[in-house]
């Protein structure tokens, strides 16, 4: 069996599962979703929010990238933002980055002439480790480093959405939290909450003693 065909027949012993535990579940899918989360995660096929959080389907709002990134000018990130806040009107943005990430390590690498879209993507990733050079530069491995960038990066995501126009306008206003997911143990680290917005730097020191 091929891999598509492996997935479809997967996906009807789900749908077939998931109504024998639950008999309304497909009706309250189908009425709409009211998420309360929206969550903001890398691409990265190991890191699917759902599944780390124990969620189902109607529980997340979900904006996947390489290197969970936020730009401003980036009408993909933007909408699900917009939407989100506009109109599903969602409490919590979560970022969620994660160790190991390669998006992260691509940033801290010369760029891959073979990957054009992904260099223009991560070119503020790579902006942010310029920034950060020395810092990284004291930690004694590639890993560490890349690590250490990562965790960065998520506060960084959190520090635009926060000054984001459409964070900042909408009522209620959403709490912005900065978290990161340990493949070598399956555990999310948070190391920016939203509800102590100011604690930022505090888990900046944190999170690097962590690293
Ligand atoms: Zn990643």
């Amino acid at each position: 069996m091929n891999r598509p065909k492996r997935l479809l027949v997967a996906n009807v012993a789900w749908a077939h599962e998931t109504a024998a535990r639950n008999p309304g579940f497909f009706c309250d899918l189908v009425r709409g979703q009211n998420p309360h989360v929206l969550w903001i995660g890398c691409s990265d096929s190991r890191v699917p929010a759902e599944t780390i959080t124990h969620c189902e389907p109607g529980d997340l709002f979900v904006h996947r990238n390489i290197a969970n990134l936020f730009h401003s000018d980036d009408d993909n990130s933007v909408s699900v933002l917009e939407y989100a806040l506009r109109v599903l009107k969602v409490g919590h943005v979560i970022v969620c980055g994660h160790y190991g990430c390669g998006g992260v390590r691509a940033a801290l690498l010369p760029p891959d002439p073979g990957l054009p879209h992904v260099n223009r993507r991560i070119a503020a990733l790579c902006a942010l480790a310029t920034t950060h050079r020395e810092e990284l530069r004291g930690h004694a491995s590639v890993r560490e480093r890349v690590d250490r960038l990562a965790e960065l990066n998520v506060l960084e995501q959190v520090r635009r959405l926060r000054a984001n126009p459409i964070v900042q306008e909408a009522n209620p206003a959403p709490l912005v939290h900065g978290w990161i997911f340990a493949l070598d143990d399956g555990r999310i680290k948070v190391l920016t909450s939203g509800y102590e917005a100011d604690d930022a730097m505090t888990c900046t020191t944190a999170a690097h003693s962590a690293a």
